[in-house]
């Protein structure tokens, strides 16, 4: 049986997923693949297939939160898959791109539609799973198609309207078993002066948002009328900390990373602040973030 190393693909073993993810937590992997093309994303899959390994794809940990377990298994890391151009108001990226280099290049060159995306660390890949969005706007507004890499090693592209985007939800967030390997995005040429209104985007964000500390931005899912981070604060929980774990004082809807927490610190916390806020409001709150290996 074929070995990544007999593949000749760029892998680590036992690399430890807190240098991964923008919480900073997470215990080591088995293996992790670093795949330089589309022949190699396939070569992977096929390999981790004839060992019948577990595996997962990774783009910029931004939205996950692993436990300190050791995942055995193979997480396909796609930064190296990160090329992107745009043609006649069609952007084309690739998954493991960084979503808010590429929304910032399409601003530069005059370009709306992608602006609302500067602001968070996903990569293109990551943001088409969770139909990620803000200030009203997301993926699924832009996005034309989606191609995907199938378990059996097919590449299909999809229109946008079989990719079932709903509020932070994707067929490939249900499936799991889709590897996104590109999209193309819509823009519109524009005079209007983007940059003022990023940089004042940005500004609210680094007023309202601990991003000082690590995080995986919101935790928890708006429920229908009103906002998690309001019946959070409401429930007297901003400050609340388990392990190294703490719900942000500057934003209730953000846990950070206080100091040293593990995924297991947050996933306590996460259960305590869904209680609280069941107990007092009777709505039990969704996560947006991603529990893994527990
Ligand atoms: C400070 C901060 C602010 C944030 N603000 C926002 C915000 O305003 N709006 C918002 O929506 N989110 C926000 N987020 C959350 C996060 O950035 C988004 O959810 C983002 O879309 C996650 O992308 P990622 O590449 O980091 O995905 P990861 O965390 O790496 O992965 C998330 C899931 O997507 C899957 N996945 C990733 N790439 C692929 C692929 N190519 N094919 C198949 N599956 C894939 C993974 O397997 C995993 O299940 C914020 C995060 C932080 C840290």
């Amino acid at each position: 049986m074929k070995s990544f190393e007999d593949a000749k693909i760029e892998y680590l073993k036992d690399e430890l997923l807190s240098k991964h993810t923008t919480y900073k937590v997470g215990g080591p992997c088995s293996y992790m693949v670093f795949p330089k093309n589309v022949d190699e994303l396939k070569k992977i899959v096929e390999i981790i297939k004839d060992n019948k390994m577990k595996y997962m794809i990774l783009g910029n940990g931004s939205n996950v939160i692993f436990s300190s377990k050791k995942y055995e298994g193979t997480i396909i890391n796609l930064k190296y898959l990160k090329d992107y151009k745009i043609e006649r108001n069609k952007l084309t990226a690739y998954s493991g791109a960084s979503l808010p280099q590429i929304a910032l290049f399409t601003v530069n060159n005059g370009y709306k539609g992608l602006d609302f995306a500067v602001g968070f660390p996903a990569s293109v890949g990551g943001a088409v799973f969770m139909n990620a969005g803000c200030y009203g706007s997301e993926m699924s507004d832009v996005i034309l198609d989606v191609t995907y890499l199938d378990e059996n090693l097919n590449m299909h592209t999809i229109k946008n309207d079989k990719c079932k985007f709903s509020y932070r939800n994707s067929i490939f967030k249900q499936n799991k078993k889709m590897i996104i390997v590109s999209c193309t995005i819509k823009l519109t040429k524009t005079k209007e002066d983007l940059k003022q209104l990023i940089d004042e985007r940005m500004k609210k964000r680094i007023q309202t948002q601990p991003l000082e500390k690590p995080s995986a931005g919101s935790v928890f899912k708006n429920p229908e009328g009103t906002s998690a981070g309001k019946l959070i604060e409401d429930a007297g929980l901003k400050g609340k900390q388990i392990g190294g774990a703490k719900v942000s004082e500057k934003h209730a809807n953000f846990i950070i990373n206080e100091e040293n927490a593990t995924g297991e610190d947050i996933k306590k916390l996460v259960k305590y602040v869904s209680d609280e806020v069941e107990e007092k409001y009777n709505i039990r709150l969704e996560t947006e973030q991603e529990f893994i290996n527990f």
